[in-house]
Protein backbone atom coordinates (compact mmCIF):
# COMPACT_ATOMS: atom_id res chain seq x y z
CA UNK A 1 0.00 0.00 0.00
CA UNK A 2 1.59 3.45 -0.96
CA UNK A 3 2.57 5.48 1.63
CA UNK A 4 -0.16 8.47 2.44
CA UNK A 5 0.97 11.79 1.04
CA UNK A 6 -1.27 13.98 3.14
CA UNK A 7 -1.69 17.84 1.23
CA UNK A 8 -2.22 20.36 3.18
CA UNK A 9 -5.91 20.92 2.65
CA UNK A 10 -6.61 17.56 4.32
CA UNK A 11 -4.42 17.38 7.01
CA UNK A 12 -7.70 17.32 9.38
CA UNK A 13 -9.39 14.44 10.58
CA UNK A 14 -11.93 14.29 8.03
CA UNK A 15 -9.55 15.17 5.36
CA UNK A 16 -7.72 11.79 6.08
CA UNK A 17 -11.09 10.20 6.27
CA UNK A 18 -12.35 11.22 2.99
CA UNK A 19 -8.90 10.57 1.47
CA UNK A 20 -9.29 6.79 2.36
CA UNK A 21 -12.82 6.92 1.39
CA UNK A 22 -12.37 8.60 -1.74
CA UNK A 23 -9.44 5.57 -2.62
CA UNK A 24 -11.80 2.99 -1.46
CA UNK A 25 -14.53 4.16 -4.06
CA UNK A 26 -12.32 5.04 -6.79
CA UNK A 27 -10.41 1.33 -6.65
CA UNK A 28 -13.96 -0.13 -6.75
CA UNK A 29 -15.25 1.71 -9.30
CA UNK A 30 -12.30 1.19 -11.66
CA UNK A 31 -12.97 -2.69 -10.86
CA UNK A 32 -16.43 -2.08 -11.38
CA UNK A 33 -16.15 -0.34 -14.82
CA UNK A 34 -14.02 -3.07 -15.87
CA UNK A 35 -15.88 -6.33 -14.40
CA UNK A 36 -18.98 -4.70 -16.54
CA UNK A 37 -17.30 -4.07 -19.79
CA UNK A 38 -15.34 -7.29 -19.40
CA UNK A 39 -18.82 -9.29 -19.07
CA UNK A 40 -21.10 -6.69 -21.25
CA UNK A 41 -18.41 -7.70 -23.79
CA UNK A 42 -17.99 -11.65 -24.20
CA UNK A 43 -20.15 -12.18 -26.99
CA UNK A 44 -17.48 -10.32 -28.79
CA UNK A 45 -14.00 -11.30 -27.40
CA UNK A 46 -11.83 -14.19 -27.94
CA UNK A 47 -12.66 -17.05 -25.31
CA UNK A 48 -9.54 -18.40 -25.75
CA UNK A 49 -6.32 -16.31 -24.16
CA UNK A 50 -5.24 -13.78 -26.94
CA UNK A 51 -1.25 -14.39 -25.78
CA UNK A 52 0.90 -17.24 -25.33
CA UNK A 53 3.18 -17.53 -22.25
CA UNK A 54 5.58 -15.14 -23.38
CA UNK A 55 4.09 -12.51 -24.04
CA UNK A 56 2.27 -12.45 -20.88
CA UNK A 57 5.27 -12.77 -19.00
CA UNK A 58 6.80 -9.78 -20.57
CA UNK A 59 3.26 -7.84 -19.91
CA UNK A 60 3.31 -8.85 -16.34
CA UNK A 61 6.70 -9.54 -15.19
CA UNK A 62 7.41 -5.86 -14.67
CA UNK A 63 10.03 -4.58 -12.32
CA UNK A 64 8.51 -4.07 -8.57
CA UNK A 65 9.07 -0.21 -8.02
CA UNK A 66 10.21 1.26 -4.54
CA UNK A 67 7.45 3.76 -4.73
CA UNK A 68 3.82 2.32 -5.37
CA UNK A 69 1.19 3.50 -7.58
CA UNK A 70 -2.09 5.72 -6.88
CA UNK A 71 -5.02 3.42 -6.54
CA UNK A 72 -6.06 3.94 -9.28
CA UNK A 73 -3.48 3.14 -11.76
CA UNK A 74 -2.27 0.20 -9.54
CA UNK A 75 -6.00 -0.45 -11.02
CA UNK A 76 -5.24 -0.13 -14.14
CA UNK A 77 -2.02 -1.45 -14.84
CA UNK A 78 -3.34 -4.88 -13.30
CA UNK A 79 -6.10 -4.96 -15.57
CA UNK A 80 -4.22 -4.06 -18.67
CA UNK A 81 -1.42 -5.90 -18.13
CA UNK A 82 -3.26 -9.67 -17.06
CA UNK A 83 -6.60 -9.16 -19.47
CA UNK A 84 -4.97 -10.46 -22.95
CA UNK A 85 -4.34 -13.72 -20.83
CA UNK A 86 -8.28 -13.98 -19.45
CA UNK A 87 -9.37 -17.49 -20.55
CA UNK A 88 -12.93 -16.06 -21.11
CA UNK A 89 -14.62 -19.32 -18.94
CA UNK A 90 -17.42 -16.79 -17.91
CA UNK A 91 -18.86 -16.94 -21.65
CA UNK A 92 -21.35 -18.86 -22.74
CA UNK A 93 -19.10 -20.48 -25.44
CA UNK A 94 -16.84 -21.71 -22.86
CA UNK A 95 -17.26 -25.54 -22.92
CA UNK A 96 -13.90 -26.99 -21.75
CA UNK A 97 -13.46 -29.21 -18.93
CA UNK A 98 -16.46 -28.85 -16.25
CA UNK A 99 -15.60 -25.26 -15.09
CA UNK A 100 -18.85 -22.85 -14.54
CA UNK A 101 -19.65 -19.48 -15.23
CA UNK A 102 -21.19 -17.01 -12.33
CA UNK A 103 -24.15 -15.71 -11.89
CA UNK A 104 -24.70 -12.26 -11.29
CA UNK A 105 -25.74 -12.17 -7.68
CA UNK A 106 -23.26 -14.80 -6.63
CA UNK A 107 -20.09 -12.25 -8.67
CA UNK A 108 -21.99 -9.06 -6.43
CA UNK A 109 -22.18 -11.21 -3.27
CA UNK A 110 -18.61 -12.36 -3.81
CA UNK A 111 -17.03 -8.70 -4.31
CA UNK A 112 -18.51 -7.67 -0.88
CA UNK A 113 -16.97 -10.48 1.10
CA UNK A 114 -14.14 -8.98 0.00
CA UNK A 115 -15.33 -5.94 0.72
CA UNK A 116 -16.62 -6.96 3.86
CA UNK A 117 -13.01 -8.70 4.69
CA UNK A 118 -14.99 -10.87 7.09
CA UNK A 119 -12.74 -14.13 8.64
CA UNK A 120 -15.10 -16.90 8.49
CA UNK A 121 -13.48 -19.32 11.06
CA UNK A 122 -15.42 -18.71 13.71
CA UNK A 123 -19.44 -17.35 15.19
CA UNK A 124 -17.27 -14.51 17.06
CA UNK A 125 -15.30 -13.76 13.80
CA UNK A 126 -18.16 -13.24 11.53
CA UNK A 127 -21.93 -13.34 13.08
CA UNK A 128 -23.08 -13.17 9.11
CA UNK A 129 -20.49 -15.68 8.07
CA UNK A 130 -22.00 -17.94 9.88
CA UNK A 131 -25.45 -17.88 9.65
CA UNK A 132 -25.18 -17.49 5.89
CA UNK A 133 -23.22 -20.96 5.80
CA UNK A 134 -26.11 -22.45 8.44
CA UNK A 135 -28.64 -21.22 6.33
CA UNK A 136 -27.07 -21.91 2.81
CA UNK A 137 -26.04 -25.33 4.18
CA UNK A 138 -29.65 -25.97 5.33
CA UNK A 139 -30.63 -25.09 1.40
CA UNK A 140 -28.79 -27.89 0.28
CA UNK A 141 -29.55 -30.15 1.84
CA UNK A 142 -32.98 -29.48 1.16
CA UNK A 143 -32.51 -28.68 -2.93
CA UNK A 144 -30.06 -31.88 -3.29
CA UNK A 145 -32.74 -34.14 -1.02
CA UNK A 146 -29.95 -35.27 1.38
CA UNK A 147 -30.67 -36.40 5.17
CA UNK A 148 -31.98 -33.40 7.12
CA UNK A 149 -29.60 -34.05 10.29
CA UNK A 150 -25.90 -33.81 8.02
CA UNK A 151 -23.75 -31.77 8.72
CA UNK A 152 -21.96 -29.76 5.99
CA UNK A 153 -18.64 -27.72 5.22
CA UNK A 154 -18.09 -24.72 2.82
CA UNK A 155 -14.92 -25.47 1.24
CA UNK A 156 -12.78 -24.36 -1.89
CA UNK A 157 -13.87 -26.92 -4.36
CA UNK A 158 -14.84 -30.37 -4.47
CA UNK A 159 -10.96 -31.68 -4.35
CA UNK A 160 -11.31 -30.69 -0.49
CA UNK A 161 -14.59 -31.80 -0.21
CA UNK A 162 -13.26 -35.37 -0.93
CA UNK A 163 -10.78 -34.46 1.83
CA UNK A 164 -13.12 -33.48 4.55
CA UNK A 165 -15.38 -35.82 3.58
CA UNK A 166 -12.98 -39.06 3.56
CA UNK A 167 -10.84 -37.51 6.85
CA UNK A 168 -14.24 -37.91 8.73
CA UNK A 169 -14.60 -41.89 6.67
CA UNK A 170 -11.14 -42.90 7.69
CA UNK A 171 -11.65 -42.14 11.65
CA UNK A 172 -15.42 -43.91 11.45
CA UNK A 173 -14.08 -46.60 9.74
CA UNK A 174 -10.76 -47.47 11.68
CA UNK A 175 -13.04 -47.10 15.07
CA UNK A 176 -15.42 -49.88 13.49
CA UNK A 177 -12.43 -52.17 14.79
CA UNK A 178 -10.52 -49.86 17.32
CA UNK A 179 -10.45 -47.05 19.53
CA UNK A 180 -8.10 -44.93 18.08
CA UNK A 181 -8.29 -41.92 16.71
CA UNK A 182 -6.01 -41.34 13.79
CA UNK A 183 -6.03 -37.39 13.94
CA UNK A 184 -4.08 -38.18 17.44
CA UNK A 185 -2.09 -41.02 17.05
CA UNK A 186 -1.52 -40.76 13.13
CA UNK A 187 -2.33 -44.10 10.89
CA UNK A 188 1.04 -46.32 11.70
CA UNK A 189 0.11 -49.32 13.66
CA UNK A 190 -3.47 -49.04 12.69
CA UNK A 191 -4.92 -51.32 9.94
CA UNK A 192 -4.74 -50.58 6.46
CA UNK A 193 -8.08 -48.58 5.05
CA UNK A 194 -8.52 -49.97 1.54
CA UNK A 195 -10.94 -47.63 -1.01
CA UNK A 196 -12.90 -49.62 -3.63
CA UNK A 197 -13.33 -46.78 -6.43
CA UNK A 198 -14.83 -47.36 -9.48
CA UNK A 199 -11.95 -47.31 -12.49
CA UNK A 200 -13.09 -43.99 -14.55
CA UNK A 201 -12.68 -42.09 -10.66
CA UNK A 202 -12.00 -38.27 -11.01
CA UNK A 203 -8.57 -38.17 -10.01
CA UNK A 204 -9.36 -36.03 -6.97
CA UNK A 205 -10.20 -38.63 -5.33
CA UNK A 206 -6.28 -40.11 -5.76
CA UNK A 207 -5.42 -36.98 -4.10
CA UNK A 208 -7.54 -36.54 -1.01
CA UNK A 209 -6.33 -40.50 -0.80
CA UNK A 210 -2.74 -38.92 -0.54
CA UNK A 211 -3.49 -36.07 1.47
CA UNK A 212 -4.99 -38.00 4.22
CA UNK A 213 -2.07 -40.73 4.36
CA UNK A 214 -4.23 -43.35 3.49
CA UNK A 215 -1.68 -44.08 0.59
CA UNK A 216 -2.49 -44.46 -3.36
CA UNK A 217 -1.42 -47.99 -3.09
CA UNK A 218 -4.69 -49.15 -1.22
CA UNK A 219 -7.49 -47.85 -3.68
CA UNK A 220 -8.20 -50.76 -5.57
CA UNK A 221 -9.93 -49.25 -8.93
CA UNK A 222 -12.90 -51.57 -10.09
CA UNK A 223 -14.15 -52.84 -13.14
CA UNK A 224 -16.35 -50.49 -14.77
CA UNK A 225 -18.93 -50.46 -17.60
CA UNK A 226 -18.89 -48.61 -21.04
CA UNK A 227 -20.04 -45.28 -19.40
CA UNK A 228 -17.94 -45.89 -16.31
CA UNK A 229 -20.43 -47.04 -13.94
CA UNK A 230 -19.21 -49.68 -11.18
CA UNK A 231 -20.21 -53.28 -11.91
CA UNK A 232 -21.45 -55.07 -9.82
CA UNK A 233 -20.89 -58.55 -9.14
CA UNK A 234 -17.23 -57.34 -9.39
CA UNK A 235 -18.24 -55.18 -6.55
CA UNK A 236 -19.39 -57.53 -4.34
CA UNK A 237 -16.96 -59.66 -4.89
CA UNK A 238 -14.17 -57.25 -3.82
CA UNK A 239 -16.22 -56.37 -1.05
CA UNK A 240 -16.60 -60.08 0.18
CA UNK A 241 -12.93 -61.29 -0.78
CA UNK A 242 -11.60 -58.94 2.58
CA UNK A 243 -14.54 -58.70 4.48
CA UNK A 244 -12.85 -57.43 7.56
CA UNK A 245 -10.87 -54.66 6.57
CA UNK A 246 -12.24 -50.94 7.11
CA UNK A 247 -13.38 -50.20 3.81
CA UNK A 248 -14.28 -46.74 1.99
CA UNK A 249 -16.02 -46.94 -1.48
CA UNK A 250 -16.57 -44.41 -3.78
CA UNK A 251 -18.91 -43.64 -6.02
CA UNK A 252 -19.81 -41.01 -8.66
CA UNK A 253 -22.86 -39.06 -9.64
CA UNK A 254 -21.84 -37.54 -12.54
CA UNK A 255 -18.96 -39.35 -14.21
CA UNK A 256 -16.45 -36.54 -15.51
CA UNK A 257 -16.19 -37.53 -19.29
CA UNK A 258 -20.05 -39.30 -19.94
CA UNK A 259 -22.32 -38.07 -16.63
CA UNK A 260 -23.35 -41.46 -16.22
CA UNK A 261 -24.37 -42.29 -12.22
CA UNK A 262 -23.19 -45.43 -10.16
CA UNK A 263 -26.26 -47.47 -9.49
CA UNK A 264 -26.76 -46.16 -5.87
CA UNK A 265 -30.06 -48.30 -5.03
CA UNK A 266 -28.44 -51.62 -6.29
CA UNK A 267 -24.89 -50.79 -4.72
CA UNK A 268 -24.94 -48.57 -1.58
CA UNK A 269 -26.92 -51.80 0.28
CA UNK A 270 -24.66 -53.95 -0.35
CA UNK A 271 -21.54 -51.26 0.56
CA UNK A 272 -23.61 -51.42 3.86
CA UNK A 273 -24.00 -54.87 4.28
CA UNK A 274 -20.06 -54.92 4.48
CA UNK A 275 -19.74 -52.20 6.69
CA UNK A 276 -18.03 -49.87 4.17
CA UNK A 277 -18.15 -45.99 4.26
CA UNK A 278 -19.78 -45.07 0.79
CA UNK A 279 -18.92 -41.47 -0.61
CA UNK A 280 -19.72 -39.98 -3.72
CA UNK A 281 -17.90 -37.68 -5.53
CA UNK A 282 -20.90 -35.79 -7.60
CA UNK A 283 -18.84 -32.69 -8.20
CA UNK A 284 -21.67 -31.68 -11.18
CA UNK A 285 -23.81 -34.52 -11.16
CA UNK A 286 -25.40 -34.50 -7.51
CA UNK A 287 -27.14 -31.25 -9.14
CA UNK A 288 -29.27 -34.09 -11.04
CA UNK A 289 -31.46 -34.41 -7.62
CA UNK A 290 -32.56 -30.32 -7.27
CA UNK A 291 -34.63 -31.79 -10.70
CA UNK A 292 -37.33 -33.33 -10.50
CA UNK A 293 -36.92 -34.47 -14.45
CA UNK A 294 -33.14 -35.23 -13.84
CA UNK A 295 -33.36 -36.81 -10.19
CA UNK A 296 -34.06 -40.44 -11.13
CA UNK A 297 -30.85 -40.51 -11.99
CA UNK A 298 -29.44 -40.50 -9.21
CA UNK A 299 -31.58 -42.19 -6.97
CA UNK A 300 -30.58 -44.15 -3.75
CA UNK A 301 -27.78 -41.52 -3.30
CA UNK A 302 -29.06 -40.42 -0.22
CA UNK A 303 -28.09 -43.88 1.76
CA UNK A 304 -24.54 -42.55 0.81
CA UNK A 305 -22.30 -41.47 4.38
CA UNK A 306 -20.69 -38.39 2.57
CA UNK A 307 -21.36 -36.06 -0.54
CA UNK A 308 -19.07 -34.20 -2.12
CA UNK A 309 -20.21 -30.99 -4.94
CA UNK A 310 -19.37 -27.75 -6.05
CA UNK A 311 -20.93 -24.52 -6.13
CA UNK A 312 -18.74 -23.57 -8.72
CA UNK A 313 -19.55 -25.39 -11.33
CA UNK A 314 -23.16 -25.89 -11.55
CA UNK A 315 -24.83 -23.20 -9.20
CA UNK A 316 -22.30 -20.81 -10.74
CA UNK A 317 -20.58 -19.06 -7.84
CA UNK A 318 -17.58 -18.07 -8.69
CA UNK A 319 -14.66 -19.54 -7.35
CA UNK A 320 -13.85 -21.77 -4.92
CA UNK A 321 -16.54 -22.93 -3.82
CA UNK A 322 -17.36 -26.47 -3.15
CA UNK A 323 -19.61 -28.76 -0.38
CA UNK A 324 -18.76 -31.73 1.61
CA UNK A 325 -22.09 -32.91 3.90
CA UNK A 326 -21.42 -35.93 6.41
CA UNK A 327 -24.32 -37.98 7.24
CA UNK A 328 -23.49 -38.61 10.91
CA UNK A 329 -22.09 -35.70 11.92
CA UNK A 330 -20.12 -36.49 14.65
CA UNK A 331 -17.38 -38.38 12.57
CA UNK A 332 -17.44 -35.02 10.52
CA UNK A 333 -17.02 -32.68 13.77
CA UNK A 334 -14.56 -35.25 15.45
CA UNK A 335 -11.77 -35.21 12.53
CA UNK A 336 -11.65 -31.44 12.48
CA UNK A 337 -12.75 -29.69 16.05
CA UNK A 338 -9.78 -28.53 18.25
CA UNK A 339 -10.02 -26.19 20.95
CA UNK A 340 -7.43 -23.33 21.83
CA UNK A 341 -7.45 -21.01 24.63
CA UNK A 342 -7.31 -17.89 22.20
CA UNK A 343 -10.23 -18.89 20.55
CA UNK A 344 -13.92 -17.85 20.71
CA UNK A 345 -16.41 -20.46 21.01
CA UNK A 346 -19.93 -19.82 20.32
CA UNK A 347 -22.46 -22.09 22.57
CA UNK A 348 -25.46 -21.55 20.55
CA UNK A 349 -23.89 -21.14 16.99
CA UNK A 350 -22.07 -22.60 14.10
CA UNK A 351 -18.21 -22.24 14.60
CA UNK A 352 -17.35 -23.12 10.96
CA UNK A 353 -14.08 -24.22 12.33
CA UNK A 354 -15.43 -27.11 13.39
CA UNK A 355 -16.37 -28.51 10.28
CA UNK A 356 -13.90 -27.46 7.93
CA UNK A 357 -9.99 -28.08 7.10
CA UNK A 358 -8.75 -24.42 6.98
CA UNK A 359 -8.46 -22.36 9.60
CA UNK A 360 -8.99 -18.55 8.72
CA UNK A 361 -10.94 -18.44 5.73
CA UNK A 362 -12.91 -16.14 3.04
CA UNK A 363 -16.86 -16.30 3.84
CA UNK A 364 -17.52 -18.48 0.80
CA UNK A 365 -20.97 -18.86 2.11
CA UNK A 366 -22.08 -15.60 1.26
CA UNK A 367 -21.98 -15.90 -2.85
CA UNK A 368 -23.85 -19.33 -2.26
CA UNK A 369 -26.62 -17.77 -0.35
CA UNK A 370 -26.85 -14.81 -2.95
CA UNK A 371 -27.09 -17.18 -5.73
CA UNK A 372 -29.62 -18.91 -4.31
CA UNK A 373 -31.58 -16.45 -3.26
CA UNK A 374 -31.37 -15.08 -6.79
CA UNK A 375 -32.55 -18.81 -8.01
CA UNK A 376 -35.24 -19.53 -6.10
CA UNK A 377 -35.77 -23.79 -6.00
CA UNK A 378 -37.06 -23.84 -9.26
CA UNK A 379 -33.97 -21.81 -10.60
CA UNK A 380 -31.48 -24.49 -10.09
CA UNK A 381 -33.47 -27.06 -11.24
CA UNK A 382 -33.99 -24.58 -14.55
CA UNK A 383 -30.57 -24.15 -14.55
CA UNK A 384 -29.30 -28.02 -14.26
CA UNK A 385 -31.92 -28.62 -17.58
CA UNK A 386 -31.04 -26.21 -19.62
CA UNK A 387 -27.35 -27.06 -19.29
CA UNK A 388 -28.57 -30.87 -20.38
CA UNK A 389 -30.22 -29.21 -23.22
CA UNK A 390 -28.08 -27.29 -24.55
CA UNK A 391 -25.68 -30.04 -24.55
CA UNK A 392 -28.41 -32.28 -26.25
CA UNK A 393 -28.48 -29.65 -29.29
CA UNK A 394 -24.27 -29.19 -28.93
CA UNK A 395 -24.15 -33.02 -29.72
CA UNK A 396 -26.97 -32.97 -32.25
CA UNK A 397 -25.28 -30.22 -34.35
CA UNK A 398 -21.73 -30.90 -33.95
CA UNK A 399 -23.05 -34.95 -34.45
CA UNK A 400 -24.56 -33.89 -38.12
CA UNK A 401 -21.21 -32.68 -39.31
CA UNK A 402 -19.30 -34.46 -41.57
CA UNK A 403 -16.38 -36.90 -40.13
CA UNK A 404 -17.93 -36.00 -36.66
CA UNK A 405 -19.44 -38.47 -34.58
CA UNK A 406 -21.39 -39.34 -31.41
CA UNK A 407 -18.60 -41.15 -28.88
CA UNK A 408 -21.04 -40.85 -25.90
CA UNK A 409 -24.38 -39.23 -25.70
CA UNK A 410 -25.71 -37.16 -23.37
CA UNK A 411 -27.06 -38.20 -20.20
CA UNK A 412 -27.03 -34.93 -18.57
CA UNK A 413 -24.84 -31.64 -19.23
CA UNK A 414 -21.97 -34.09 -20.61
CA UNK A 415 -21.18 -36.00 -23.97
CA UNK A 416 -18.45 -37.10 -26.15
CA UNK A 417 -17.47 -36.09 -29.80
CA UNK A 418 -14.96 -37.61 -31.91
CA UNK A 419 -13.77 -37.18 -35.88
CA UNK A 420 -12.80 -39.71 -38.08
CA UNK A 421 -10.33 -39.03 -40.38
CA UNK A 422 -11.83 -39.38 -44.34
CA UNK A 423 -8.81 -41.45 -45.89
CA UNK A 424 -9.43 -44.84 -46.26
CA UNK A 425 -6.03 -46.35 -45.01
CA UNK A 426 -6.58 -44.20 -42.01
CA UNK A 427 -6.09 -45.98 -38.68
CA UNK A 428 -7.47 -45.27 -34.84
CA UNK A 429 -4.07 -43.06 -34.25
CA UNK A 430 -5.27 -40.72 -37.45
CA UNK A 431 -8.95 -40.29 -35.97
CA UNK A 432 -7.33 -39.22 -32.54
CA UNK A 433 -5.21 -36.68 -34.22
CA UNK A 434 -7.99 -35.49 -36.21
CA UNK A 435 -10.00 -35.40 -33.60
CA UNK A 436 -7.05 -33.45 -31.01
CA UNK A 437 -6.50 -31.04 -33.95
CA UNK A 438 -9.70 -30.05 -34.13
CA UNK A 439 -9.85 -29.32 -30.87
CA UNK A 440 -7.12 -27.27 -31.14
CA UNK A 441 -8.24 -24.98 -34.38
CA UNK A 442 -11.45 -24.71 -32.96
CA UNK A 443 -9.79 -22.72 -29.43
CA UNK A 444 -7.96 -21.35 -31.68
CA UNK A 445 -10.38 -19.21 -33.42
CA UNK A 446 -11.20 -18.07 -30.51
CA UNK A 447 -15.04 -18.47 -31.11
CA UNK A 448 -15.72 -21.37 -28.94
CA UNK A 449 -13.56 -23.54 -26.60
CA UNK A 450 -13.39 -27.21 -25.94
CA UNK A 451 -10.95 -29.91 -24.43
CA UNK A 452 -10.21 -33.51 -24.85
CA UNK A 453 -10.12 -36.11 -23.15
CA UNK A 454 -9.06 -39.85 -23.72
CA UNK A 455 -12.13 -42.47 -23.35
CA UNK A 456 -12.41 -46.23 -24.01
CA UNK A 457 -7.99 -45.81 -25.64
CA UNK A 458 -9.27 -43.19 -27.98
CA UNK A 459 -9.42 -39.64 -28.22
CA UNK A 460 -12.83 -37.73 -27.55
CA UNK A 461 -13.96 -34.10 -27.65
CA UNK A 462 -15.93 -33.18 -24.64
CA UNK A 463 -19.52 -31.08 -25.27
CA UNK A 464 -19.71 -29.70 -21.59
CA UNK A 465 -22.11 -26.85 -20.72
CA UNK A 466 -22.26 -25.61 -17.31
CA UNK A 467 -22.85 -22.24 -17.52
CA UNK A 468 -26.18 -19.88 -17.07
CA UNK A 469 -25.45 -17.82 -19.96
CA UNK A 470 -25.14 -20.61 -22.63
CA UNK A 471 -27.80 -19.63 -25.54
CA UNK A 472 -28.79 -20.72 -28.90
CA UNK A 473 -27.07 -18.35 -30.12
CA UNK A 474 -23.86 -19.35 -28.65
CA UNK A 475 -24.60 -23.35 -29.64
CA UNK A 476 -25.23 -22.26 -33.11
CA UNK A 477 -22.08 -19.94 -32.75
CA UNK A 478 -19.76 -22.99 -31.77
CA UNK A 479 -21.16 -25.25 -34.04
CA UNK A 480 -20.69 -22.95 -36.58
CA UNK A 481 -16.97 -22.63 -35.54
CA UNK A 482 -16.51 -26.30 -35.56
CA UNK A 483 -17.99 -26.85 -38.94
CA UNK A 484 -15.80 -24.13 -40.40
CA UNK A 485 -12.37 -25.55 -38.96
CA UNK A 486 -13.53 -29.20 -39.70
CA UNK A 487 -13.66 -28.23 -43.28
CA UNK A 488 -10.33 -26.64 -43.42
CA UNK A 489 -8.61 -29.50 -41.65
CA UNK A 490 -10.73 -31.69 -44.25
CA UNK A 491 -9.63 -30.00 -47.11
CA UNK A 492 -5.75 -29.65 -46.25
CA UNK A 493 -5.49 -33.13 -44.51
CA UNK A 494 -1.75 -32.66 -44.94
CA UNK A 495 -1.77 -29.55 -42.24
CA UNK A 496 -3.42 -31.66 -40.15
CA UNK A 497 -1.33 -34.61 -39.74
CA UNK A 498 2.25 -33.02 -40.48
C1 LIG B 1 -14.33 -30.92 -11.00
C2 LIG B 1 -14.44 -32.26 -10.40
C3 LIG B 1 -13.75 -32.58 -9.22
C4 LIG B 1 -12.79 -31.63 -8.57
O1 LIG B 1 -13.49 -30.50 -8.15
P1 LIG B 1 -12.78 -29.11 -7.84
O2 LIG B 1 -13.91 -28.21 -7.55
O3 LIG B 1 -12.03 -28.74 -9.08
O4 LIG B 1 -11.88 -29.31 -6.68
C5 LIG B 1 -13.98 -33.82 -8.68
N1 LIG B 1 -14.79 -34.71 -9.26
C6 LIG B 1 -15.45 -34.45 -10.41
C7 LIG B 1 -16.36 -35.48 -10.99
C8 LIG B 1 -15.29 -33.21 -11.02
O5 LIG B 1 -15.94 -32.93 -12.15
Amino acid sequence: MRKKRVAPWSATFYGLVMTYIDEDARALRAAARHAEAYLSGLGHRRVAASVDVGDLRRRMAVELQDDGLPVEAAVEAFVENASPGLVASASGRFFGWVVGGTLPAAVAADWLTAAWDQNAALYACSPAAAIAEEVAGAWLKDLLVLPRGSSFAFVTGCQMAHVTCLAAARRAVLRQTTSCDPEVQGLSGLPRIRILVGAQRHASIERAVGLLGLGRANIAPLPVDGLGRIRREPFEAALSANRSAPTIVVMQAGDIATGSFDDFKGLIPIAKRFGAWVHIDGAFGLWARASERYSQLAAGCELADSWATDGHKVLNTPFDCGYAFVARSQDHRAAFSLRASYLTHADDARDQIDWNPDWSRRARGFSTYAALLSLGRSGVSRLFEQYCHWTETLTGGITALPQAELVSKPIINQALVGFRDPRPDAAERDHDRLTDEIIRRINETGEAFFTGTTWNGRRAMRVSVCNWRTDADDVSRAIAAIASVLSSALSAPRAVHA
